[in-house]
This record gives C-alpha cells, structure tokens and sequence, in this order.
C-alpha cells in the first residue's frame, strides 16, 4: 500500500435545488487544497450518483456532467496525492453499497492506525479498490452494525486515529464529521435555508452562503429529512489544530479554527520582523503567493518598502513537464520571473512562509541574486519544518527536510547560498495564532511532538523504514 498522504479540500450541502452546481462552485475555492483529482456525488431522496475524474475541478466538470448530478444534496471533494498514487481508484468521493443503501464519503485528512485497520478489515474479507485510507473510513462505517447511521459513524471514530474531517452522503442524509483532534478545518454555514459545509469559510463566501460556525472536533453533523442533529460521541482529549493551515495551506480570505488566516499571516510577518530584522534592507519582496502576507506583515513592521520582486505565472500546472537537463531551474523560471529593477544593487530581504526541501528557496536566491541584488536575505514566517506530518501535509521524510539535515542558520543559508536565514521561533508563531503556548494546536512539523502517535508510518516519497 502507498501514498496515502492526501492534501484535500471537502464540501457538501443538504437540500438544494442547484446542489451538483453549488458542490462545483464550493470546490471551485478549494482548488488549492487539490489539485490532481476531483469528484461530486449527489443523492436525491432515492440513490446516491458520482462523477469523478483525474485533472483540475474546471476541466472535470462541465455543464453535461453537472445535469447528470441529480438531486439536492451534494459531497464534493479535491485531492492531491504525490506522483505514485496519482490514480482514478483513489479519487474521491468513493461510493459503495452496504445495508442501508447508497453512501459515498469524501475525505480530509490521515489516519495514524491506516495499517492496522486495512489489515483487520482485510482479515475478515473486505475487499478494497484503493490504496486510500478514505476507503478504510468507509468500509469502517458499513460494517458495524447499529440502528442508525449516526451509531455507525460513532463506532467508526472508535476505532479510526488521526486526522479526518469528513463529509458522508446517503440517499436521503448528508453528514459531517470532524475527528476529536479536530487537526483539519471544517466549516458550517448556509444558503438559502441550506447547510452547507466546506474545508474552508472561502467556498461559502464563493457561493454566497453565510457562515455559522466550525464543525466542532469530535462532532457528527447531520442534515436529513428529520431536520438537523448534531452529536459529539467523543469528546475531544486534546484539541491539535493544525497550525500549518493557518502558516501555508488554507486561503488568506478565509476563516481557519476561528481566525482570518490573512491577519494571522500578516501578523507572523510583523514578529518574524521583531524577532529577525535585517536593518539595511532596502527592500522587503515576498515569494507569491503563500509569501505575500508574511512579507506586507514584516515590511510594516521595518517600516521598509515592500515590493513585488518575483511575479508568479498562474498557469503552470503541476503536469508540465520539465525540458532534461538543457535549461537548468526551469521549474522556478516557469513559475516565478524577478523584476530587476525592484532588486539590481538592493539589500534584498526575501520572505517566504515555509522551506521544506529548500531547492525551491535556493533557486530564488540565485534568482535575486543574478538579478543584481547586492544581498539576498531570505527570512520564513514560520519555524524550521524539521518533522514529518502523518495527519495529512504533504511533508517529506526528515533527510530530507533542510532544517532537519543541516543543523545551524549559517549552513542552511550556505546551502540557500543566501546572506542569511531567519526563521519565526515556536514561541512567536504561538503568540500570533493564540496568545500562547500554543495549547489547542499540532505543531508537530517543527517540533517533533505528535499530538497523536503515529502507528503506522508510511511516506510517499520512499518506503516504510526510511528513518522519518
Ligand atoms: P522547498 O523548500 O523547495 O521544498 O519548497 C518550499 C516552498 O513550498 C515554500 O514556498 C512553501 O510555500 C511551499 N510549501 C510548503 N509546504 C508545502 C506543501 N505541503 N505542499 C506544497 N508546497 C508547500
């Protein structure tokens, strides 16, 4: 079995005439979240129909297909995996048969004990069409036996460890499910009179809906013909909100674990700003996109000018397919082209929210630097990333990871051959995302401590015992 690292967004609404077209909408602003596969299963009343398809929601979808999307609930979801799994059998929804019907379930999120309940399952003759942990949740749900499908789903958040947020979808329920951690984003709000629930605020503000609330961790949210129930079978033992989302991966327009990730990006600039300021700069410029709040944030905070020094082209799609050898950092040329004359003979700070492997990052700085910078500084709004995430960030394995291999600032800028690195401390990220300690969040990339104990490890980049 492998890669079963997914990075997903999920959507569902309950009870609208235009649900198959509001799920595409929903998806539509949660492309960042996936961008490898995207799938809509709606149910009207009777049976539950699916669509799904390997490419961007955009090109998945068209009128044609939509029509075809009876009904007025919908699930939708967008998935992105690394390069192996890249298959339609782990697109999601994924739908199936069990005895009360229909039921399609989409997926955010990874499961630390995925192993063990594959092999469980498999002992007692389940039969699996993917290598996805979703369809592990899935078979979970079908077969215990309980009255109600909400008894099902609690039996499920029994046995199921780690990160899921969830969207279910029978005949005539839509449900939405948050592990106990609570580690990924998942938002109620309403349209029209209709529930509606999204990964992240951005797609209900998309559609036009109003949001409410988040689905609580722990909680099963249900809209069905009988009305809306919410239950928290489990409660939670100790809240890991996963600060990543708030650091990199959720949109600055939306509302993640209660707070406009935008103001906290901005914010984590002004403290890396406090913490690491580069006096003679003469020029703040971000890495665009992820990097442009952080950048505003710490040029405010200098009191320096920000400038847009890198423009990045939105069309290159993660398919292309890089030209061997003969144009060396083609990847990045394609992506970002320097504005030379925000750089030639600067004191050039560059602010980005993360560095993983650092190859991008030492690109940029040669980038800068041919450009006529006089010196590259490069600083990150969040602490170095020298861990593995097994709840469901793409992360590769700590050999990896820059700030794992190499064990002082100085190195890691030679590596970047930068003037110097600055990183945001745990310390101060926790002060912008809660005033504190950091209690309520996973932060486990930078740290090492895993909220949950991660039973079965597996990375998508290499095999099993690859010393993460
Ligand atoms: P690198 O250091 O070359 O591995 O890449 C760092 C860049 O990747 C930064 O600009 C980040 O914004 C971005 N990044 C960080 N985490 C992820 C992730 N899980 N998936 C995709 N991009 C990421």
């Amino acid at each position: 079995m492998k890669d079963i690292h997914d990075e997903c967004g999920v959507f569902g609404i309950h009870g609208h005439p235009d649900a198959a077209t509001i799920g595409y909408l929903g998806l539509h602003a949660l492309q960042h979240r996936g961008q490898e596969s995207a799938g809509i299963a709606t149910s009207d009343g009777q049976d539950v129909r699916l669509y799904k398809q390997m490419g961007l929601v955009a090109d998945v979808f068209n009128a044609d297909v939509l029509k075809t999307l009876t009904g007025t609930s919908a699930i939708g979801h967008v998935r992105y995996s690394t390069a192996g799994s890249s298959t339609l059998l782990n697109a999601q929804p994924m739908k199936c048969m069990y005895a009360g019907g229909s039921i399609a379930l989409a997926h955010n999120g990874n499961l630390t004990n995925f192993a063990t309940l594959r092999h469980q399952l498999l002992a007692r003759g389940h039969l699996f069409q993917s290598s996805s942990d979703s369809e592990i949740l899935l078979q979970l749900v079908a077969a215990h036996y309980a009255p109600t499908l909400s008894d099902r789903v609690a039996a499920m958040m029994t046995q199921a460890r780690g990160a899921y947020s969830l969207v279910i979808l029978t005949a005539d329920q839509m449900l939405a499910v948050r592990d106990p951690h609570g580690f990924r984003p998942l938002v109620l709000g309403r349209l029209d009179g209709a529930p509606v629930v999204a990964s992240e605020s951005t797609s209900l503000n998309l559609i036009g809906a109003t949001y409410e609330r988040e689905i609580e961790p722990g909680e099963i949210f249900i809209a069905g013909p009988g009305g809306e129930t919410s239950s928290r079978p489990i409660t939670s033992p100790r809240l890991a909100r996963c600060v990543f989302e708030q650091i990199y991966f959720s949109r600055p327009d939306s509302i993640v674990f209660g707070k406009q990730v935008n103001t906290l990006r901005t914010e984590f600039g002004r403290q890396l700003a406090r913490e690491q300021p580069v006096p003679n700069a003469d020029v703040i410029i971000p890495v665009p996109d992820s990097g442009t709040p952080a950048a505003i944030g710490y040029a405010e905070q200098l009191n320096k000018p920000f400038a847009m020094g890198l423009i990045r082209s939105h069309y290159v799609g993660r398919t292309f397919i890089e030209p061997e050898q003969r144009i060396r950092h083609f990847g990045v040329k394609l992506k970002l082209a320097p504005v030379p004359e925000v750089l030639k003979d600067r004191v050039v700070v560059v602010v980005d929210d993360s560095i993983v492997r650092g190859t991008t990052s030492q690109k940029i700085v040669d980038m800068v630097r041919s450009r006529g910078a006089r010196e590259v500084h490069m600083r990150i709004s969040s602490p170095p990333t020298r861990w593995p995430c097994f709840y469901g960030i793409d992360t590769p394995s700590r050999k990896e990871l820059i700030a794992a291999r190499l064990g002082s600032l100085d190195e890691i800028a030679g590596e970047l051959t930068a003037d110097s690195v600055g990183y945001l401390s745990v310390e101060g990220m926790h002060r912008v995302v809660s005033g504190g300690g950091g209690d309520g969040y996973c932060d486990a990339c930078f740290t090492g401590s895993y909220p949950v104990p991660v039973e079965d490890q597996y990375s998508p980049h290499s095999g099993p015992d690859d010393n993460r």
